[in-house]
């Protein structure tokens, strides 16, 4: 593979990444699971304990083989039924996450939430923080993910 620069590269990693992505949707369905939304998808480990990654994170780093399997145990959720089910989640779950550190993965959902407008105190509840310690990650003090897309 021989690239002139590392701009095309970087259109050949996106490109790559949104057929993947697609590939992932399709196979999904395309739609929400629980309300049949077509828009605002995202993808949701049904069983959040036996997730071993984020699909999309690693689309590009793992084989598609394995990225499939992981597939398998996720379902397409429209934004609002995504935020149902984490919130019932935590709700569930809530107790033993009181004092839980944030990971990585976390703190991606929760700039997603920020992102829909949820506000730091509700979400600083579903995971057991304070709000400041959301609008932290909001503003990038506490967290930072490595691996720039
Ligand atoms: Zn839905």
């Amino acid at each position: 593979m021989g690239y002139k620069n590392k701009n095309d590269m970087n259109t050949y990693l996106k490109e790559k990444y949104y057929r993947l992505k697609k590939a992932v949707f399709n196979l999904l369905g395309n739609k929400c699971a629980q309300c049949g939304e077509t828009e605002g998808l995202q993808i949701d480990h049904k069983d959040k304990t036996l997730k071993k990654y984020n699909v999309l994170r690693q689309l590009r780093c793992k084989p598609w083989a394995i990225i499939l399997k992981e597939v398998e145990k996720c379902q397409l959720l429209c934004k609002k039924c995504h935020l149902e089910k984490t919130k019932k989640e935590f709700d569930r779950y809530g107790e033993k996450n009181s004092s839980a550190k944030l990971k990585n993965e976390d703190v991606e959902e929760i700039r997603n939430f920020i992102k829909q407008g949820l506000s730091y105190r509700e979400i600083g509840k579903m995971y057991g923080v304070s709000n400041v310690s959301i609008s932290n990650i909001k503003n990038n003090k506490t967290w930072k993910i490595g691996r720039a897309v």
